[in-house]
């Protein structure tokens, strides 16, 4: 391990067996944490190579556990996000793709920060329960093309015990090390093909669109060696996605998505992504036809009625689609007002993201309970005008006194005199 921490430092390139060697010996314990921090310092200054990415992810894929999608019919396409405020697309994207014959797989897990991962949103709808068997998920797809399952089994441990590492010596922030680390994920998940969603801006892990473009690239590169067909779009994160953050509320936005109504961001992203989903499921002959498909299933109701069907299956109540009223609904409604006139002009997601945690919407660490009913309603996002006084947002609460979150959903606006642009949704298509 010393000459390879030596090797990495000198700027060479390491080789498949010194990669394998670091990653077997680190997750069995024999290579203790000091020389794995060594080794991901080196690789934080010294880059790696595609090969060198693409073997590192494989590594790690094969430390644990692997999901065997092969009794699933048809093109298995993942989509993953690198995560967002108010990002409840795979609610809406995963019925809306199922309903012109991509089969979705979706293992989900939990959420930690500012809003709940899509299994907490799933279980905001009344008896919806991600506790089937792998042979129940795998019939409900062939069945309904999507069933939705928690995470199972032994996925990745050289990534987790990497990543707790990186956390605690300044080593997460590196291109090399962040790629191989969302690939392994997706590729022990059993992906046939994946489309990714890399968020860029205020509210995203990467904040400036030159590294998001890098970070995508580097993923696409790696499922490509790894032969998974893989693309990347990079995506708006300057402020949140649609108008609502917190899970019932988020279920609820998704429905509209799905009836046809609903933000055009969320719309938008929906179908950019889905498109892509469906073109590389090989369910059109191109991303225009797509596309089309995609928009013809909202019209005609598929998209809504692939939802009900889900939410029928995995015992959850599918009235609530109808009436989306009968969700969690918290006891309080405050509004929060605009302390000057002006054309909105920046919401820091972070912020948003942080009020809704402290309404109950997430978790703030591991352990924690969240509601599923409380979390924010954005009335203004950037380029809107506003009169002093009028309200920018709605905090959903289940407690009265929650004047602190008020003050920080009103210290996430600027206000600007002059007019604004509404930002760009999507930045890039990475191939
Ligand atoms: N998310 C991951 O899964 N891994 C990283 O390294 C960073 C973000």
């Amino acid at each position: 391990m010393v000459d390879l921490i030596e090797k990495k430092r000198d700027g060479h390139e390491l080789s498949k067996e010194e990669i394998r060697f670091a990653i077997e010996g680190y997750t069995n314990g024999d290579i203790p944490d000091y020389q794995m921090s060594a080794l991901a310092m080196a690789i934080f200054f010294q880059d790696m190579t595609t090969d060198e990415r693409a073997e590192l992810t494989m590594a790690m894929v094969q430390s644990g556990d692997q999901i065997d999608l092969s009794a699933i019919e048809g093109v298995k396409v993942d989509k993953h996000s690198t995560g967002g405020v108010g990002d409840k697309t795979t609610i809406a994207l995963a019925p809306l793709v199922a309903a012109v014959g991509v089969p979705v797989a979706k293992m989900s897990g939990r959420g930690l920060g500012h809003t709940g991962g899509t299994i907490d949103k799933l279980e905001a709808i009344p008896g919806f329960s991600v506790e089937i068997t792998t042979n129940q998920f795998t019939e409900l797809v062939n069945k309904n093309k999507l069933a939705v399952v928690g995470q199972t089994g032994n996925l990745t441990p050289a990534d987790k015990k990497l990543y707790s590492l990186r956390d605690v010596t300044a080593t997460v922030n590196s291109i090399p090390l962040i790629a191989s680390s969302i690939m392994s994920k997706k590729i022990a998940s059993g992906a046939d093909a994946i489309v990714l969603d890399v968020k860029t801006g205020s509210g995203a892990f990467m904040k400036e669109l030159n590294q998001s473009k890098e970070l995508a690239q580097a993923m696409v590169n790696i499922g490509k060696s790894l032969g998974r067909e893989t693309m990347a779009i990079i995506s708006d994160m300057n402020q949140p996605l649609g108008n609502t953050i917190g899970n019932a509320l988020e279920v609820k936005e998704a429905i509209e998505m799905l009836q046809g109504e609903g933000p055009d961001d969320l719309r938008e992203l929906c179908l950019t992504l889905g498109s892509q989903m469906v073109y590389l499921a090989k369910q059109a002959t191109s991303i225009d036809q797509a596309r089309q498909m995609l928009k013809e299933a909202i019209t005609n109701g598929k998209a809504l009625e692939a939802l009900k069907v889900f939410i029928e299956a995995q015992n959850g109540n599918s009235s609530i689609v109808d009436h989306p009223e009968t969700l969690p609904e918290a006891n309080y409604k405050l509004d929060v007002q605009a302390k000057e006139a002006g054309t909105v002009s920046a919401i820091v997601a972070d912020k948003i993201g942080t009020a809704a945690m402290l309404l109950g919407a997430g978790r703030a660490t591991k352990d924690s309970e969240i509601d599923l009913a409380v979390g924010i309603v954005l009335h203004k996002k950037i380029g809107d005008y506003v009169q002093e006084g009028e309200a920018i947002a709605t905090l959903h609460a289940n407690k009265e006194n929650v004047s602190n979150v008020i003050e920080m959903v009103q210290a996430a606006y600027s206000f600007s005199s002059g007019d604004v642009d509404k930002p760009t949704l999507i930045y890039d298509e990475i191939y």
